[in-house]
């Protein structure tokens, strides 16, 4: 093993003429052309039920890609059972031989799966070229990377002896088996969760959302080829509730790794601790779930920087990333020049499908969103406290489009600065220049979540002042950028109040929570 950190898999640019182009177009239209049939992956064996729900592109609601077989309780129950017969054999393996199955997938997904991994993704979930590539093929191909180097150094951390004695550490995986429920936004994280506990050792269930089982269930395939063995993740699609009812009432139900709403991972939690008692060991409770991220302009900021960290970092995969910015506050003397620029940005935004590679805008993921989203956006034109700057257009005729939408308010704790909307809208209130200490303090405390956060200033004094202040509204941090975007192994990312519990994704911190260790202690 080189214990040398590995380096980010470097980013393509898809430039019109290049190779990779030409084989993403391609793979595009190999993927329309069929229609797929996708199965659960259960202790190995693929399993269909003939209770199929079609999966369509979220920019083309007309086409049909395919279809996956829903499972029920007795799936959810089967798919335990081969995990736990799997587990004792996967934890007996030696790390090497488990680290080769990830590595040899992050290799698969790098070379022969490249356009693969991205075309599932810009259908699937209507990612645009360069969005797809920094999660589906990079964030991913860096997470297993870089948990495989991360884990190895765990591996390694040893006690100290002394004369007579000799103490070790056996860093052993959970007596029981972890669920993982991944959300659609990025196909990393549904790569990450059910992969970072498994390569501990683990046995895994792993239950996608909906309007990710496309890229899922081809991820799952590589793992297959890359040499999983059977039983170690099984992939289950089934609702919620189901899923939730039988893994938690399991006794050997060992930990759960989940991104998703806070309201969901609270219901799991309660349930999790009403079964405390039926359990053999306290399971892990590591969540990711949302946020209200902020990026606050100093009056000493450049406001064209200020623009640039707005546009992209609230619009970007149509703002359905945790981390997006969605409060912006904006000092007084340069607010107008940057709601200006703002506006005149987002119009040069192209919106329509992820195949014309033109396109920065796509469609958001689902109907339900979509009509959430559109809410906001119709309460903000009535409400004399907001006005809509930029955007507040939509349809639903074609695909679920949102026009990117800014929307300005008098009052700082208007509902879109406070609520969680997961789609195309910024929020923007413009405070006293001269007000910076109390403007600091507003946002503090404005929002329950605390997964991001940035600040512009060119006044380093201010950069401080908020980087104290705000110490614990936001668990990526950023100074001059944009508050999204965080790359495994550079930015490791996570957040705390109802945001989560903090376990860094794509960090040593993530994996210790899929570990038991034991300490042995021997006399010579
Ligand atoms: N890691 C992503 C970023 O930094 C966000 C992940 C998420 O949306 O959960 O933008």
């Amino acid at each position: 093993f080189d214990f040398a950190a590995p380096g980010n898999e470097p980013v393509m640019s898809f430039a019109p003429g290049s190779p990779e182009r030409a084989a993403l177009k391609q793979q595009l239209a190999a993927f329309k052309a069929v229609e797929l049939d996708i199965p659960m992956y259960i202790g190995g064996k693929e399993v269909r039920t003939g209770k199929t729900v079609d999966i369509r592109p979220p920019h083309e609601i007309k086409h049909k890609l395919g279809h996956f077989h829903m499972g029920d309780a007795s799936h959810v129950k089967d798919a335990i059972g081969a995990a736990l017969a799997a587990r004792q054999q996967w934890a007996d393996t030696p790390w090497e031989q488990r680290a080769a199955v990830f590595l040899k997938a992050a290799e698969l997904l790098a070379t022969k799966y490249r356009a693969h991994t991205n075309a599932a993704t810009m259908l699937g979930q209507s990612k645009n070229a360069y969005q797809a590539e920094i999660d589906a093929a990079c964030e991913l191909i860096d997470f297993l990377r870089f948990n495989v180097h991360y884990l190895t150094e765990i591996y390694r951390q040893q006690p100290v002896s002394s004369p007579g004695v000799h103490n070790r550490l056996e860093y052993r995986p959970l007596e029981g088996f972890v669920l993982a429920v991944t959300p659609f936004n990025f196909s990393a994280i549904g790569g990450n969760l059910p992969t970072s506990a498994a390569m501990c050792g683990n046995v895994v269930i792993w239950k996608p959302a909906n309007t990710q089982v496309y890229h899922a269930s081809f991820f799952m395939k590589v793992l297959i080829e890359a040499g999983l063995p059977d039983g170690v993740i099984n992939l289950v699609y089934a609702d919620g509730p189901t899923i939730g009812d039988v893994c938690f009432a399991h006794p050997d139900f060992a930990g759960i790794h989940f991104t998703g709403s806070t309201g969901v991972f609270q219901t799991m939690w309660k349930t999790i601790g009403n079964n405390i008692a039926k359990y053999k060991t306290y399971p892990r409770i590591v969540g990711e779930t949302g946020g209200k991220d902020f990026v606050i302009a100093h009056k000493s900021a450049n406001p064209d920087a200020v623009v640039t960290a707005l546009a992209r970092g609230a619009f970007e995969y149509q703002g359905q990333k945790c981390s997006a910015a969605s409060r912006a506050y904006l000092p007084s003397n340069i607010a107008d020049e940057i709601k200006t620029k703002l506006a005149a940005e987002l119009k040069t935004m192209k919106m329509g499908t992820t195949e014309d590679f033109s396109n920065f805008i796509n469609a958001v993921i689902d109907e339900r969103s979509f009509d959430k989203i559109a809410a906001y956006i119709e309460d903000a034109k009535k409400d004399p406290k907001a006005k809509i700057i930029a955007g507040g257009n939509y349809s639903k005729t074609e695909g679920y489009f949102i026009e990117p939408t800014v929307i300005e308010t008098t009052d700082p704790k208007y509902r879109t600065m406070c609520e969680e909307i997961f789609g195309p809208v910024l929020t923007v209130y413009v405070y006293d220049a001269e007000k910076w200490e109390e403007t600091l303090e507003l946002v503090d405390g404005t929002s329950e979540y605390a997964l991001t956060g940035a600040v512009l200033a060119q006044d380093r004094y201010a950069l401080d002042q908020a980087t104290k202040k705000l110490v614990n509204a936001a668990g990526n941090f950023y100074l001059n950028d944009k508050p999204t975007g965080a790359v495994v192994g550079q930015q490791p990312f996570g957040g705390a109040r109802a945001s989560g519990t903090n376990d860094k994704a794509g960090s040593q911190l993530n994996l210790y929570r899929w570990l038991s260790a034991r300490t042995v202690k021997e006399t010579l």
